[in-house]
């Protein structure tokens, strides 16, 4: 459905998206996670055929984003980051605006826009002034703006960003709806959403594909580097005999052997990272061996893109474009 090969994208001699490949099949909700900067929008930008890029091609339903944009596309309907909705306008007039612009007109127009108001419940609010929506009905426009014309991919650009837990709910679920006749792909700097949305997942860090797989396996990826690091007053020996025999610790390293005691690092795929510090205090206390310092730290998204891009590091291209 849609194929990006090789897509490079360089703002002057920075390179905001390197070499990025990856395919989007047809009826899925896709996720792109990544941290700010990861290059996620430049990305959906260029996806959209709304910025051009340094190298590489874009193939919607076979279509060549910068070759034949107009049928590529009609096959896409985008809510950009910052949205452009005109602030004195109602939803109605914004919605037929933006149909006239894609084509529609006549009955159909009229037909799509009453459905589609429907669709992202906003009949009731269809004639104030967009001015005076709160943010969560400002973002229900902008993604019925996206689904005029009934395009087959949606493309969403961080669409609960600035939200409150509410209106989030309701921007997810809706995300859901449509996901059930369109293909869409969200973006989302938050784990959680993406594991509450999407069926798969692409993570996108320093602007290189760093995976692609299914939520509950990242969260295994995110458990496996739970980390936990303390100093006792034992052996190496006796470190890996108490740590063997504990379970639920995927692998462990002496950092340094100091005066005061031996430094480790411990890695534990168990959710309940407090747990295992406790067992670990009473396993060598057993013994009598002093723990003398301990700190434990839960993996976050960045972790896992650290470990995940770990010995990539960024080479800083000289791609001598400038764009922008
Ligand atoms: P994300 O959406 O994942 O937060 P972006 O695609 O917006 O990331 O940005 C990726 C990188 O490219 C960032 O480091 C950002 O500062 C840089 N960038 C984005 N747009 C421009 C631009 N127009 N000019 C220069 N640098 C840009
Ligand atoms: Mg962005």
């Amino acid at each position: 459905m849609i194929k990006v090969e090789h897509l490079t994208k360089c703002y002057g001699d920075f390179t905001a998206v390197s070499d990025l490949s990856f395919e989007i099949d047809e009826g899925h909700v896709y996720g792109f996670l990544g941290p700010n900067g990861a290059g996620k929008s430049t990305t959906m930008n260029i996806m959209t055929g709304c910025l051009s890029a340094t190298e590489g091609h874009v193939r919607i339903e076979g279509y060549d984003i910068f070759e034949e944009p107009k049928q590529a596309k009609r096959k896409i309907g985008y809510l950009p980051e910052q949205p452009p909705l005109y602030m004195n306008e109602t939803p109605a007039e914004y919605l037929k605006f933006v149909g006239e612009a894609k084509g529609l007109k006549g009955g159909e127009l009229q037909r799509q826009i009453e459905e589609i108001l429907r669709q992202t419940k906003l009949e009731h609010v269809k004639d104030r002034l967009i001015s005076a929506l709160s943010k969560g009905y400002r973002q229900r426009v902008g993604i019925a703006q996206a689904l005029l014309g009934n395009p087959k991919v949606i493309i969403l650009d961080e669409p609960t960003v600035g939200l409150d837990p509410i209106q989030i709910i309701e921007i997810r679920d809706m995300i859901r709806q449509l996901g059930e006749n369109h293909t869409v792909i969200l973006s989302s700097h938050i784990l959680a959403e993406v594991q509450a949305i999407c069926e798969k997942v692409l993570i996108i860090s320093q602007g290189k594909l760093a995976a692609f797989d299914r939520p509950e396996n990242l969260e295994k990826l995110l458990l496996a580097s739970n980390a936990i690091s303390f100093t006792v007053e034992a052996s190496k020996e006796e470190i890996d005999e108490v740590l063997g025999g504990l379970g639920q610790i995927t692998e462990w390293e002496i950092q340094a052997k100091e005066d005061k005691g031996t430094m480790v690092s411990v890695k534990t795929e168990t959710e309940n990272v407090r747990d295992i510090c406790r067992k670990l205090f009473f396993s060598f206390a057993d013994k009598k061996k002093a723990i003398l310092e301990m700190s434990s730290k839960k993996a976050n998204l960045e972790d896992v893109f650290i470990e995940l891009t770990e010995g990539e590091k960024r080479e800083e291209e000289e791609c001598g474009v400038s764009e922008e």
